[in-house]
């Protein structure tokens, strides 16, 4: 069987690295996340890493040549691992260079699911976050604290981070870029019948249920 491919659309704040990584736990697939390769490019310091550290921080879209090249990078190697693409692709040029780096595989996009919320919402939800520095977990001030205050209930880990870019002010001009530049991918996909939809205002472990539903049934 050739391994499926799947995106998770939705706006900065809608939980899709959250469900990418229980998509991880839950059928074996793989995450890839660009924003998390470009902070990890950024942090390295590389010339390109520092331009797309700044682009981030401003809370605009780096450019669509850089973002693929990191991406497809990162494909090499998972051809035969079903993988979960969370924030790629964010503009109609990147999903036609997807389309193409996964024709190189012999394989194409399995479904696009669309996690839908309201902007209201999102700042809220994306203020209120952290991770654990150590293994990644992530955390929310008011819907999602560590059980034991100070550590995460993962890894037992005592430094979190947050990101730069969490900043109300940025959220607002990211969520912005996704309405300018993203959300048309949901009419793209919708057009060749690739498009699923999830209510995702709900609980993580409800939208993680309505996930699992819709993924077992493209995935296998
Ligand atoms: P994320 O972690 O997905 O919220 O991404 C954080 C930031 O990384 C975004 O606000 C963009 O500046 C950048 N970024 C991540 N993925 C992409 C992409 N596919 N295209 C352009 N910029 C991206």
């Amino acid at each position: 069987m050739v391994a499926p491919v799947l995106i998770l659309l939705g706006p900065p704040g809608a939980g899709k690295g959250t469900q990418a990584r229980m998509l991880e736990d839950d059928f074996g697939l793989v995450q890839l996340s660009t924003g998390d390769m470009l902070r990890a490019a950024a942090q390295a310091g590389s010339p390109a890493g520092r331009t797309a550290g700044s682009v981030m921080d401003a809370g605009r879209l780096v450019s669509d040549d850089i973002v693929t090249a990191v991406l497809a990078e990162r494909l090499e190697g998972l051809k035969d691992r079903g993988i979960v693409l969370d924030g790629y692709p964010r503009t109609t040029p990147q999903a036609a260079a997807l389309d193409g780096l996964l024709a190189r595989q012999g394989r194409q996009v399995t479904a696009a699911v669309n996690l839908e919320v309201d902007d209201a919402a999102m700042v809220e939800r994306i203020s209120g976050r952290f991770t654990c520095a150590t293994c990644g977990e992530g955390y929310h001030d008011r819907f999602k604290p560590p059980a034991r205050a100070g550590a995460c209930d993962k890894c037992g880990g005592t430094a979190f981070r947050r990101r730069a870019d969490d900043k109300a002010e940025t959220v607002r001009d990211r969520l912005a870029a996704y309405h300018a530049q993203t959300a048309p991918l949901i009419a793209f996909y919708q057009a060749r019948g690739q498009l699923q939809r999830v209510d995702a205002m709900g609980t993580i472990a409800a939208i993680r249920t309505a996930l699992s539903r819709i993924v077992g049934a493209v995935v296998g």
